[in-house]
């Protein structure tokens, strides 16, 4: 009926109004929280397949002293992207990886951006700066990007991609398998490397199509002499595959859960041991 159909509109608005309250209050939030001390970065090892020891350790952002509760990075990284926050919020991420990772031999880092950080053009210089500000050598850091902005912006996806790798910081496009991906993009961006996302990498198992697509992925990876890490391992049996299907880097639950920085160099410690 008519009236019906209008509370439904009216219920939509307040469903709107209530979704824009909850993103205007965790921007708020992001902004006192960056001043607050509120943020953490926690590690996940990436570990080459080939000899099972941890090659690199990918930042993830963790929120934990959000005086309303901790947040994932799922239910804040969109808003910190929309209001512009992600550049500081970025920033602390990168700082804070290159020093706490410094001292420690051997690891590489692996960081996120995100397409907005891309849109700035002041992002070479800012990464070039942190670089020399803490210490850590360029060419232990790699950054992980996702296609979004080399679809928004190709030509300034070029160049910042190629300005980077002047720097000595080498490239990995996440989230593969997800989007629009393709062997053009490859070939146009000079990755050193992509991640094959865990849709893909965690079904090798049960999806025969999952598993002939990473097949495929790798084979066009080695055409392109790009390496690849499957994402989102979850189970030996995943692993087994991966690996055997020409993956040189392995990433998931199987090996470690993200974890405070002394927990994975413990874990570490416990490999080189064994
Ligand atoms: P991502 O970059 O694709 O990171 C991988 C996500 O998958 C992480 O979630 C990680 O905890 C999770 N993961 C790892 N192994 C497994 C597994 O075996 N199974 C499953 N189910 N999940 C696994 P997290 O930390 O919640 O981060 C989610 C996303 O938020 C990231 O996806 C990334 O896009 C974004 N993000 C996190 N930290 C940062 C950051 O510092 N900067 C930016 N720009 N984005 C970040
Ligand atoms: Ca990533
Ligand atoms: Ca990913
Ligand atoms: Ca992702």
């Amino acid at each position: 009926s008519k009236s019906a159909g209008k509370n439904r509109i009216t219920l939509y608005d307040a469903e709107l109004d209530a979704e824009r309250l909850r993103k205007a209050a965790i921007e708020a939030g992001i902004r006192k929280g960056l001043e607050g001390d509120e943020f953490d970065v926690v590690y996940q090892p990436i570990i080459e397949a080939r000899s099972g020891a941890i090659n690199s350790l990918e930042a993830l952002v963790r929120w934990p002293r959000r005086p309303e509760g901790p947040l994932m990075p799922d239910q804040f990284i969109d808003v910190a992207e929309a209001s512009g926050l992600i550049h500081p919020l970025g920033q602390f991420v990168l700082k804070k990886a290159c020093n706490d990772l410094r001292e420690v031999p051997g690891l590489r880092l692996s960081v996120n951006l995100s397409p907005a950080q891309f849109r700035d053009p002041e992002l070479e210089a800012k990464v070039a700066k942190t670089l020399a500000e803490t210490g850590f050598p360029t060419d232990r850091l790699e950054l992980e990007v996702t296609e979004g902005y080399l679809i928004e912006n190709p030509a300034r996806a070029v160049a910042a991609i190629g300005n980077l790798k002047a720097l000595g910081v080498s490239m990995a496009l996440d989230d593969f398998g997800t989007g629009y991906s393709s062997i053009g993009y490859l070939r146009r961006y000079h990755f050193d490397k992509i991640k094959i996302d865990k849709s893909m990498a965690g079904t090798v198992d049960r999806d025969p199509q999952a598993a002939a697509l990473v097949a495929g992925t790798v084979a066009i990876a080695q055409a392109l002499n790009i390496s690849v890490t499957a994402e989102g391992v979850e189970t030996e049996d995943q692993a087994r595959l991966l690996r055997l299907a020409g993956c040189q880097y392995l990433q998931g639950y199987y090996y470690s859960r993200p974890k405070p920085l002394l927990e994975v160099l413990a874990i570490q410690k416990h490999m080189t041991e064994v």
